[in-house]
């Protein structure tokens, strides 16, 4: 009886770590990165300067602030979708920890600093902490990934191919206009 209950604690937490390793992919690489080479609205709100905690922390009710934070948690209801049938505990889980991640993430602006253990677990477990995470709120083009830092590098340099291409959508448009 214990093993069985051992295993399916294990395996909600391999669920959960699932939803939110697969949303994180797809929110970082389908809609972060993308927002911020064609979009308007990410960089607006999240990276607009000198706003509250509830503002990042998406706790406001302002509609672009909601749009933003539910376009950006699209993929991991995707995700709970798909993995429910596996284990409803672990999506819960999943969830549970994402949301609350949100709000740990913006807790820079509070003055909160991350004690060096849990900094050190997080590092381990290539967990975004809020230090690295502000830093995206400050260099736009450093720090990807909202939840798992290694995203961080793949991340940028998919910004870089976008822009690249968004140079040469632009001068095929402007040869057209031109010519
Ligand atoms: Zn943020
Ligand atoms: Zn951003």
């Amino acid at each position: 009886m214990a093993e069985v209950n051992w295993q399916v604690g294990a395996s909600a937490i391999a669920i959960a770590w699932l939803l939110l390793f697969l949303g994180d992919f797809l929110s970082t690489f389908c809609y972060h990165v993308p927002e911020h080479v064609f979009g308007r609205l990410h960089l607006q709100t999240h990276h607009s300067s000198k706003k509250t905690f509830r503002h990042y922390a998406v706790l406001s009710p302002k509609r672009e602030v909601l749009l933003d934070g539910i376009l950006g948690a699209l993929p991991y209801l995707l995700m709970a979708a798909i993995l429910w049938h596996f284990s409803p505990g672990g999506v819960l889980l999943g969830l549970v920890f994402g949301q609350f991640h949100v709000w740990w993430r913006h807790t820079s602006i509070l003055g909160w600093q991350t004690p060096q253990a849990i900094d050190w677990v997080c590092r381990i477990c290539w967990i975004t902490t809020p230090e690295q995470h502000w830093q995206h709120h400050q260099k736009t083009n450093l720090a990807f990934g909202d939840i798992f830092a290694c995203f961080d590098l793949p991340a940028r340099n998919w910004l870089r191919w976008l822009r690249w291409l968004r140079l040469q959508v632009r001068s095929v448009s402007f040869a057209e206009k031109s010519g």
